[in-house]
């Protein structure tokens, strides 16, 4: 008996390295194409509001567990809560 598990094989859209993962557990980031960021997210690092049409081009992004890693390290590093990701409406939709 071979128990398939389903994986899939994406790049991380932090450090570009390729890595496989379970789609059902990995953690995915809404990018918006043109700035490589979240839609809402500045390139000076700052926040401001997500414009619908951002948002509409974006594509869910996987997350590598090391750069998840680091990510939750600088939450805590900034003392603020994590961003509210699923409180994003879902794209094309
Ligand atoms: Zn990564």
């Amino acid at each position: 008996m071979s128990e398939k598990r389903d994986t899939e094989t994406g790049r991380c859209f932090v450090c570009k390295r390729e890595f496989s993962y379970d789609p059902k557990e990995v953690t995915t980031f809404l990018i918006d194409p043109e700035t490589g960021l979240p839609p809402g997210f500045s390139v000076l690092g700052t926040l401001r509001p997500a414009k619908p049409e951002a948002v509409a081009r974006s594509t869910d992004q996987p997350l590598c567990p090391g750069c998840q890693a680091r990510a939750e390290q600088y939450a805590e590093a900034m003392e603020a809560p994590p961003p509210r990701w699923e409180s994003w409406p879902p794209t094309g939709q």
